[in-house]
């Protein structure tokens, strides 16, 4: 069992990394590829103390560098839920099961808008993990609207699951589509439905379907973690970093503006000494008991 489980590879994250490792912490980051934090798309970063005149990617480099070079265990995947087990926590990561006491959500911005009906048929319908409600469709219809090709297992999965699924990539090349998948090349515009899904509105027809899975290539942190107080699109956190869930903090662009590395990187140290002093209190119960 972890001590910390952080959510995401970002100057948010590897910031949390070092500071529970220097207090001796048993701790996991969980990323995407490096290319993915928001600072690799930085042309030039000068506003940061002490590192100026830098690119983003040489900011990265720089970070993870120093992460691993401390001892960082980083897993290259993806969390897609995270279950509250009583006094831990377990991570679905790409359907392995990872189990922590606290976790540090650091996973950036979401990236993709959402389309009409998506947020009015979550968990009506609609999904953001074909892996975790799939077999809730078993002789059904549905759709998959994939961002990239990473939603290529997905629909192998729905399609071995479900009675029909159809496919729409929105990416160009398709990598290993089973061939029994009906693929469509269109835009989605809106999910149908009145108490639950029935449909799906593209450019230049509707599709009818009961279950509508959206493979976004960040997944929405309110299918990350049910019941996630959220304050607008940020997660709700007060100065200690602290979620309304016990033991679990964030740190970040997750949390909201301002969108800056030592914002992100601070309360990653934040986040990082407060889930430190939790563990503590858990020992002193547990010894207590
Ligand atoms: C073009 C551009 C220029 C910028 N210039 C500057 C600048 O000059 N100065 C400045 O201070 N800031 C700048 N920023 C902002 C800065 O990049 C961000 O504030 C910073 O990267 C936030 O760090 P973070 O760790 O919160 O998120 P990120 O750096 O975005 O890292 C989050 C990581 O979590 C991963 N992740 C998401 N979901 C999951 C999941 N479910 N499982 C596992 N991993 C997941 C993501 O893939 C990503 O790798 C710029 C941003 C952009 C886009």
């Amino acid at each position: 069992m972890l001590d910390i489980a952080i959510i995401g590879a970002g100057p948010a994250g590897l910031s949390a990394a070092i500071n529970g490792m220097v207090r001796n912490k048993k701790i996991k980051v969980i990323g995407r590829d490096p290319k993915t934090s928001y600072l690799y798309k930085a042309e030039k970063v000068d506003n940061y103390l002490g590192i100026h005149d830098v690119t983003g990617p040489e900011m990265v480099d720089q970070f993870l560098k120093h992460a691993l070079e401390m001892g960082v265990e980083i897993e290259d995947g993806k969390v897609l839920e995270i279950i509250p087990m009583g006094d831990y926590y377990a991570l679905n990561v790409d359907n392995e099961f990872i189990e922590a006491k606290t976790v540090i959500i650091a996973n950036g911005l979401g990236k993709s808008k959402s389309m009409p009906g998506e947020k009015e048929f979550l968990g009506k319908g609609v999904s953001y993990c074909a892996t975790c409600d799939g077999m809730l469709y078993r002789d059904k219809t549905v759709v998959l609207i994939g961002e990239t090709d990473e939603a290529e297992e997905d629909v192998n999965y729905l399609n071995e699951v479900t009675n029909k699924v159809y496919y729409i990539p929105l990416y160009k090349d398709l990598k290993n589509v089973d061939e029994s998948v009906e693929i469509i090349r269109s835009k989605p515009k809106k999910i149908l439905g009145e108490q639950l899904v029935t449909g799906l509105t593209l450019e230049d027809r509707d599709l009818e379907a009961q279950g509508v899975f959206i493979a976004k290539e960040t997944t929405p942190i309110a299918q990350i973690l049910k019941g996630l107080e959220l304050d607008k699109n940020s997660i709700k956190v007060n100065r200690q970093m602290e979620t309304n869930f016990p033991g679990i903090y964030a740190a970040g662009d997750c949390t909201g503006k301002p969108f800056q590395v030592s914002k992100a990187v601070g309360e990653g140290v934040v986040a990082a000494l407060e889930a430190v002093s939790y563990l503590h209190k858990l020992d002193a119960k547990a010894k207590k008991a």
